[in-house]
């Protein structure tokens, strides 16, 4: 049987995936668009159980007909529900977005607050949407966005065994270093998306290949299958 992998040695493993990805992706970032701290809170609100293209698509024209939070408390529930209904789900982010919006301008002037307990306070932000307005707008190291991708990855690359987000979370900031903990994810996210693909990974393409326990060209199995 194998031996257990160190902490240490895991550290060690983590650094060098994360090194080789970045020279592989050196421009991954964000892939939701935004011009400013509010915009990226309500795409990645819409984000939920949605592709980031399709956010995208959605925004596009609703970042033009509501610049700020006092706009979306303008209109009517049913109004804002039909401009987001293509992201899905779109009663719930209403409320959100909505109650949200209330937040902001009657507690913060408008503005996003920069701490994980009050972002955390604003309907319908857990911690992953709070993670990924601190990271990418303010460049503040809160944790690590765990998504559908993120989880994907990480279960393959042996770096947790954990299923919830939170404690997969807790794991990952320990073994990341933490000037990383932005770029990860990203990284994670445009690997997955080229090459350790859900289905089909490339694993003889792979620039990860030496340091992931569940290779085909180790096992003999598709991780995938
Ligand atoms: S070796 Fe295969 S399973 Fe491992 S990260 Fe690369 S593509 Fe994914």
């Amino acid at each position: 049987m194998a031996r257990k992998e160190s902490k240490e040695e895991l550290k060690k493993r983590t650094q060098e995936i994360v090194r080789r990805l970045k020279r592989a992706f050196p421009d991954a970032k964000c892939s939701l668009n935004h011009t400013n701290p509010f915009e990226l809170l309500i795409a990645t609100i819409l984000s939920a159980q949605c592709t980031d293209e399709r956010v995208n698509l959605v925004t596009a024209d609703l970042f033009r007909k509501y610049r700020g939070p006092e706009d979306y408390l303008k209109v009517p529930a049913r109004e804002l529900e039909t401009d987001i209904q293509s992201t899905g789900f779109f009663r719930n982010k209403t409320k959100s977005i909505q109650g949200t919006a209330k937040v902001l301008t009657e507690k913060y002037h408008g503005e996003v607050p920069r701490t994980m307990e009050e972002l955390l306070e604003l309907p319908g932000v857990a911690r992953k949407t709070a993670n990924v307005v601190l990271g990418n707008a303010f460049e503040i190291k809160s944790g690590v966005v765990v998504d559908t991708h993120v989880t994907r990855l990480s279960h393959r690359l042996g770096l947790t065994k954990e299923k919830d987000a939170q404690k997969i979370e807790r794991d990952l900031v320990e073994i990341v270093a933490k000037k990383d903990w932005v770029i990860f994810s990203h990284l994670l996210i445009y690997h997955g998306r080229k090459t350790c693909k859900a289905r089909t990974p490339l694993c003889e393409e792979c620039v990860i290949e030496k340091y992931c326990p569940s290779s085909y060209l180790k096992t003999g199995v598709p991780p995938g299958s």
